[in-house]
């Protein structure tokens, strides 16, 4: 992969991480400033189930942001774009999709096949 389109993707990807930390934080934030009590279970029973929501997306993002991290790791080591299954190239049209992956769109199917099975 030329320097051009490794400095594409690098961009995507710290644009991305970004945008992931900005909204982390928010949450922390605002998890931090909700020391409000509710004398209404019902208005309690809303705050906890969005307090588990944001727990779960907090999970969702930390695991994006390790994806992300290894990527920009592979742009550093010039192994991005290169599916670590077959070695071959993944297309460029996946890496815009997906900048993340690891797999080529052949091994990503075989992959999911095997996970079924
Ligand atoms: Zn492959």
């Amino acid at each position: 992969m030329d320097f051009e389109k490794r400095e594409y993707f690098r961009g995507i990807l710290l644009e991305e991480m970004r945008a992931l930390l900005e909204e982390a934080e928010k949450t922390v934030s605002e998890m931090n400033a909700d020391t409000t009590n509710f004398p209404d279970p019902t208005d309690r029973a809303t705050q906890e189930s969005d307090r588990t929501f944001e727990l779960r997306i907090r999970d969702r993002e930390r695991k994006l942001l390790n994806k992300i991290r290894e990527a920009l790791e592979r742009i550093e080591n010039d192994s991005f774009g290169t599916c670590e299954m077959c070695g071959e190239e993944i297309s460029e049209a996946r890496l815009k999709v997906r900048p993340v992956t690891t797999l080529c769109i052949d091994c990503k199917i075989e992959q999911e096949k095997a996970e079924k099975h």
